[in-house]
């Protein structure tokens, strides 16, 4: 019940105005998000390296509304892939980007955002990593595929994210699944209508391990995007089944959830990714974080009690 609530709060520009400006919000941030700033983030990479987990970065911001803002973001992650460079770390971490942070709402928004994200992936493919670009809202995701499908002709590994509880995303893992192809599946973070997406928890569920299948059967390289311990088993048992080798497909979880599982599975062999937000436009990206579970909204509401 709660869920659609904050989703809805996660839009809202006075609830932002309320929420980061409570002086006890920022403890509860700090457990999803690796701080304000690039050098923290840096930081919190090499110790995830360290542990040999990989980590994708999300310089966070999204639902920009001006071409300056679009280009600021293009530029901050211009500044982070140099850093990666810099530190030579470009065989652990890649990007992850929301073209909205790139202006894809804008007038004549799609060349816009392709053009920044294009100089990003440039960038990448000459560090030695990648771009995935993360799925927003569904009334984006036609743009963002055809952005997907043009940063591929040139950057064949620009990674895709594909949400189970859209309708829709069986047909697009089908015509994702070919050779080089990498594909992060997720369950979906936004409040979605009845008409494109799945309500119901329970066939949110079956759709993604469909969807599963479907990129374990294909030459692609599927990204498992979920701390859900039955989806994590049930990719094991396709992966083990299809003899596929541990560098053929991947493991991917939330900065701050599930930590102790996630260094399990990168000690059993697995390669495991985490997905490190950080930047000071964390809002949006922490109320869905706080939407999806409930024990993440209690963990937040006690972080307020006078006891603590
Ligand atoms: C790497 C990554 C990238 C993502 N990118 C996108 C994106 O681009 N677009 C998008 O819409 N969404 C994205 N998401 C969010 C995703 O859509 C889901 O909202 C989110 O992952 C919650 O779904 P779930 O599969 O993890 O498990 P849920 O269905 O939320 O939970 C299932 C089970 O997982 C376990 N679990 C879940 N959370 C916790 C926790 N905090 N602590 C302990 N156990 C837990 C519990 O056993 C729980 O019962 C991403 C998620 C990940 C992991």
């Amino acid at each position: 019940m709660l869920g659609p609530v904050l989703l809805a709060a996660a839009r809202s520009d006075r609830m932002r105005r309320v929420i980061a400006a409570a002086p006890l919000t920022r403890p509860v941030v700090n457990r999803f998000v690796a701080g304000d700033a690039l050098h923290p983030a840096l930081a919190t990479v090499r110790a995830l390296a360290a542990a040999g987990l990989d980590v994708t970065l999300d310089h966070l911001g999204e639902d920009v509304t001006d071409k300056a803002t679009a280009h600021a973001t293009r530029d901050a992650y211009l500044r982070l892939l140099e850093s990666l460079r810099d530190e030579r770390l470009g065989d652990r971490a890649e990007v992850s980007v929301k073209l909205s942070a790139f202006g894809q709402a804008l007038p004549g928004g799609h060349d816009i955002a392709l053009d920044s994200v294009r100089q990003v992936a440039e960038l990448a493919t000459e560090i030695g990593t990648t771009v995935t670009l993360d799925m927003e809202d569904h009334t984006t995701v036609d743009s963002t595929l055809a952005v997907l499908g043009e940063l591929r002709r040139e950057h064949p590994r620009t990674g895709a994210v594909l949400q189970s509880y859209l309708f829709r995303t069986e047909d697009d893992a089908r015509a994702l699944a070919t050779a080089g192809s990498r594909v992060r599946l997720v369950k979906g973070a936004y409040k979605e209508p009845a008409s494109v997406a799945h309500q119901d928890k329970k066939d949110v569920d079956l759709a993604y391990v469909r969807a599963l299948r479907i990129l374990f059967a294909g030459d692609g390289y599927p990204m498992v995007g979920s701390h859900d311990p039955r989806m994590i088993a049930i990719a094991q048992e396709l992966a083990a089944r299809g003899h596929r080798a541990p560098d053929t497909y991947e493991f991917q979880m939330l900065y701050g959830i599930r930590t102790a599982e996630q260094r399990r599975l990168a000690q059993d062999g697995a390669r495991m990714r985490i997905y490190v937000p950080y930047g000071a436009d964390w809002y949006g990206y922490f109320m869905r974080r706080l939407a999806e579970r409930p024990a993440n909204l209690a963990f937040f509401l006690r972080s307020f009690s006078p006891t603590r």
